[in-house]
């Protein structure tokens, strides 16, 4: 690791410029709401805050990558919708695994209740986010796809700030030289170059963006009093990311919002002879409030519905005239499964026209089915993670991190359970590989210097009722999440993880052609 040459100091953690300009970003979050709520409340209706976790500086990132998944994510997002609405589909992909998992068979079994026509025809709202790493490959880096998320993506107030944080950063050291070349020693990738301004770094309207999905949502529901419901999960940390939503919606759109956990619907929520979602204030029916459009934070994982009671919550909404973000069928749509059997010949191009499907297939990596549902190419991939963990993902149908086999335990398991009928259940996924880039930490006070490997979001926001005109259809912003080398999973709730954003120093000019301008916003118009 470099040493700064200025400094006595030998550990470049307690350097005094570092130390000096992470004062400053830990204030400017405070300032500004780029915060996570600690995990010990004082007291139960009481938040105490601390800094989201950070990098320090923006990643230089390559200008084609960032715009060729920028302009995929429209492709990506019609997508969804249509297998959404493609009940055969994801039933016959989903059954298998359903008999062993109770958590999709749940899921299903709802989705097998919904009307066809409504899974057909209904206004549904995706807020999505297909995550990216650079493959690298010599000096050639790729981006391929991590994994689509079709159900509480996460983080994109916070990716917001962290931009704004950061060309605020980039602008204070470019008149601070002493910390500037401090943190540049640090980094060995172009920082010297004098590129790197907050001009480079491209504006993230993942904020305005998502609240202007859900706004439309409501617009489209059509009663102006009607509230969004955000159901969110007990004890939520992330809590900055889902108000700072929630106080757009308000100060832009003059949207109301109430927020409710899934064990709580049965009690505060109805629906009435109409089918309309209603959410009850106080003890007076009189004062209920009709759901819009029901924004989902909670409900991805098994952990999120420990009782029949969450599992009534979760009917209860999906049955109901609101419009849901997400649909059980976007959630499907979104199971690792889905996306592995896309990768199979000729499954895209049912949805997509050639080009759409050939520009799509090119971020995909070697994914492969299991269990009764092997293929003789997915054996022979099985044989060779069995030999060699080290370039495969063992992932099974969950989200939210922490699940996924890597490695030796990955070679373990798909021995130990080679004729288990529950290993249908899982995909095996080709590893991406991306370049390790040192960044600069700062997590809880602490700064640390640590080789690094990067995972970009794009965010897409999808309006539409099953007819070819979506009424909204846009990319919505990204967010760049650091990870230190050497950790399988991440994350940045676990504390691994850093929040990120990039700078784009091969081809500033063109920036500002992708950006969208107000009236763009106004009709849900992406320039790309
Ligand atoms: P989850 O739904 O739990 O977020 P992901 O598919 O995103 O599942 O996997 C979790 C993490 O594991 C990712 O954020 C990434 O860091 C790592 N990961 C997943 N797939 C791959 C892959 N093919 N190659 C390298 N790392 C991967
Ligand atoms: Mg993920």
């Amino acid at each position: 690791m470099n040493m700064n040459s200025d400094s006595n100091d030998s550990d470049i953690s307690t350097n005094l410029h570092l130390t000096r300009v992470s004062k400053l970003v830990d204030t400017w979050c405070g300032c500004h709401g780029l915060l996570y709520a600690d995990s010990q409340l004082k007291d139960q209706n009481v938040y105490t805050w601390r800094a989201a976790p950070l990098s320090l500086l923006p990643l230089p990132y390559p200008y084609k990558a960032y715009k060729f998944v920028k302009d995929l994510q429209p492709i990506i997002n019609k997508l969804i919708d249509k297998l959404s609405r493609d009940k055969d589909f994801l039933v016959d992909t989903l059954n298998v695994i359903a008999k062993t998992d109770d958590f999709t068979n749940r899921l299903l079994q709802i989705y097998e209740e919904v009307d066809d026509t409504v899974i057909r025809e209904s206004v549904q709202l995706g807020l999505h986010r297909s995550d990216y790493m650079l493959n690298s490959d010599g000096d050639y880096e790729k981006p391929l796809q991590i994994e689509m998320n079709t159900i509480a993506s996460s983080f994109g107030c916070l990716s917001n700030k962290v931009t704004s944080m950061h060309k605020y950063i980039l602008e204070r050291l470019n008149k601070d030289n002493i910390a500037w070349d401090v943190a540049k020693q640090q980094l060995e990738y172009p920082f010297n170059s004098a590129a790197i301004t907050s001009e480079s770094v491209p504006d993230n309207l993942s904020t305005r963006m998502l609240a202007f999905g859900i706004a439309m949502a409501h617009l489209v529901f059509g009663d102006n009093q009607a509230i969004v419901l955000f159901v969110v999960q007990p004890g939520e940390r992330n809590v900055a990311d889902q108000r700072l939503l929630a106080e757009e919606l308000w100060n832009s759109h003059n949207i109301r919002t109430e927020f409710i956990t899934l064990s709580e619907v049965t009690s505060k929520c109805h629906v009435d002879t109409n089918k309309v979602l209603q959410y009850k204030i106080d003890e007076d029916s009189r004062h209920d409030q009709k759901v819009s459009v029901v924004y989902y934070r909670a409900g991805y994982g098994p952990s999120d519905y420990p009782s029949n009671t969450e599992w009534n919550a979760r009917k209860i909404i999906e049955l109901s005239s609101a419009i849901k973000c997400p649909s059980i069928g976007y959630q499907l749509a979104g199971t690792k499964k889905v996306q592995q059997v896309l990768c199979e010949d000729n499954i895209l191009e049912r949805y997509l026209n050639p080009i759409e499907s050939q520009l799509l297939r090119e971020c995909f990596a070697a994914q492969f089915s299991l269990g009764s549902m092997a293929t003789s190419q997915s054996l022979e991939a099985m044989k060779n993670a069995i030999s060699d963990g080290s370039k495969w993902v063992l992932k099974p149908q969950r989200e939210g991190g922490g699940n996924n086999y890597y490695g030796k335990e990955l070679s373990n398991f798909l021995n130990d359970h080679k004729t288990d009928p529950t290993l249908s259940e899982y995909i095996l996924m080709q590893r991406i590989f991306p370049k390790i880039k040192n960044s600069i930490f700062l997590r809880n006070g602490n700064i640390d210097i640590l080789p690094s490997i990067n995972e970009l979001g794009i965010y897409g926001t999808f309006l539409g009722d099953g007819s070819e005109n979506p009424l909204v259809n846009t990319y919505s912003g990204y967010l760049l999440r650091t990870k230190p080398y050497g950790v399988d999973e991440g994350g940045v709730a676990t504390g691994y993880s850093v929040l990120n954003s990039i700078a784009l120093l091969d081809k500033v000019d063109e920036i500002v052609e992708y950006e969208l301008d107000d009236e763009e916003i106004e009709m849900g118009i992406s320039k790309s």
